[in-house]
């Protein structure tokens, strides 16, 4: 039986109440509100970023180039483009109005949806935690943060400098594993958005039912990397390696596995093996970062099939590393093609028929993410047209997610719902439509007594 360690002893059921009762204060429906709590909790990342960096450095070894540039920029620049657009993303929205309602108007309001609860994942746990956070504060609610206890010190980190600088009954980050997350999800809350893994996104998905409380699930999936013959294959090697082993494949949107044209495999073998090489992705250097922790360790050393490791498999248990690593002559039904992988190891499919590789592809559970690279028109047609995935790069890797005039989240098993820029906005709000007549001047066809007259009208 396991024993899960005990987090937290405040009581969630009293700020989950205080959280209800202070939203119906209409206190987080002003902008200036709003703007106030967003320019303060920018503040105090950018004060306590040191702590923030050290953190992650003890939870999986992260590097303080990676932890800004795929972490806090991303939520400062959220925080930024929230603060400069929210005027117009809360501002009712005139809708043209058809001729059975005139005179009148049509709007639509975006309204808080109330009280949110957001849990995070470990794999970028700022990103993952802080982005939702701020687009639902952004949208006017309130908000109780699970960040992952698998990243401990980051949960600590972002418990204690939130906790201390927000007010419990609007923010406040609840620290805990899967006895308290449990105990959250039977409380009643006006939307769930949860990121992690499909099998626990189903847990969520049937607590929230209980209470038809909306959900936004972003979970994972095996997401494939195309390369053809027709693709600049030097740049093409260059992304996918730093979009595989960014955070040791620790990615949601990372490559999962490779599948590339038979006549052009060997030599992009080798150059996938350069740049490798070149940007010192090694065990101990700080560009790469370790295993989370044992238990993804020894899932991930039992894919390593030795017979079919092309570059790389070497691993230290006591460390948490492992190395690159890139398995050739990978089939379709290979125990690495069965789960989400999660970790630096890359297998290799080859293929002879494009068309046929891409029905082989569509008959899997759809991806988060999906890459091709080539300079074929027709190849990228099909390939859009014929796969369904959250979202993806053509002749890139995991950059979409960068941009936030694109909606981010999944399709089918990888999930429900998105964010990002305006999404995140509409995410957390009600579009609530009203309709706005005038006292005067109706036709009465709509009145009994009905008459074959009125019908022709
Ligand atoms: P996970 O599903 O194990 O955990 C996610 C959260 O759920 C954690 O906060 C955890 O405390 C909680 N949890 C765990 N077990 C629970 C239970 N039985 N009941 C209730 N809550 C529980 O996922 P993870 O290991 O943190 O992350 C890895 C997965 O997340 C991968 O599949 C990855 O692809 C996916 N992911 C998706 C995105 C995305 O944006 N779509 C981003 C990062 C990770």
């Amino acid at each position: 039986m396991h024993c899960f360690p005990k987090f937290e002893s405040m009581d969630i059921q009293e700020i989950s109440s205080a959280q209800k009762a202070f939203f119906k204060t209409h206190k987080t429906k002003s902008i200036k509100f709003r703007k106030m709590y967003l320019e303060k909790l920018k503040e105090i990342i950018t004060q306590n970023e040191e702590l923030l960096y050290k953190a992650i450095e003890k939870d999986f070894g992260k590097s303080r180039f990676d932890t800004f540039t795929t972490e806090l920029s991303f939520v400062l620049k959220d925080i930024d483009y929230y603060i400069k657009n929210l005027k117009t993303l809360s501002k009712p929205q005139k809708v043209s109005t058809n001729l059975a309602n005139q005179i009148g108007k049509s709007l639509i309001y975006p309204e808080p949806l109330g009280c949110i609860l957001v849990i995070g994942a470990w794999n970028y746990p700022y990103q993952l935690s802080l982005s939702p956070l701020v687009a639902a504060l952004a949208a006017g609610n309130c908000c109780i943060l699970k960040p992952s206890e698998i990243a401990e010190n980051t949960m600590e980190a972002m418990a204690k400098i939130i906790n201390e600088n927000f007010p419990s009954e609007y923010v406040y980050v609840y620290k805990g594993g899967i006895n308290e997350t449990t105990d959250l999800l039977k409380l009643r809350f006006d939307k769930i958005f949860f990121t992690g893994s499909t099998k626990i996104g189903k847990i969520v998905y049937k607590a929230a039912a209980e209470n038809l409380t909306p959900v936004t699930l972003e979970l994972g999936g095996k997401s494939p990397v195309i390369i053809t013959k027709e693709a600049n294959l030097e740049v093409s090697a260059k992304r996918i390696v730093w979009g595989k082993f960014l955070n040791a494949g620790q990615t949601c949107v990372a490559p999962d596995y490779l599948v590339i044209e038979e006549s052009v495999k060997e030599q992009f073998l080798e150059m996938l093996r350069k740049y490798i090489k070149e940007f010192k992705y090694e065990p101990g250097s700080e560009q790469y970062t370790r295993i989370i922790n044992q238990r993804n360790f020894q899932r991930l050393i039992q894919l390593i099939q030795k017979d079919k490791v092309y570059f790389g498999g070497n691993y230290s248990e006591e460390k948490l590393y492992i190395e690159p690593t890139i398995l050739t002559d990978i089939e379709w039904k290979d125990p690495v093609m069965e789960e989400e992988i999660f970790g630096p190891i890359l297998p290799v499919i080859s293929f002879t028929h494009y068309n046929q590789m891409i029905n082989t592809i569509t008959e899997l559970e759809k991806p988060l993410a999906a890459y091709l690279f080539t300079n074929n028109p027709e190849e990228k047609e099909i390939f859009k047209q014929k796969i369904s995935f959250g979202g993806g790069c053509i002749n890139d890797v995991v950059m979409h997610l960068s941009n936030d005039h694109l909606p981010f989240g999944g399709v089918g098993n990888s999930g429900i719902g998105h964010y990002h820029g305006k999404y995140g906005f509409e995410t957390f709000s009600h579009q609530k439509s009203i309709l706005e007549r005038v006292t005067w001047g109706e036709p009465n066809i709509k009145y009994p007594p009905y008459s074959d007259k009125k019908l022709k009208w």
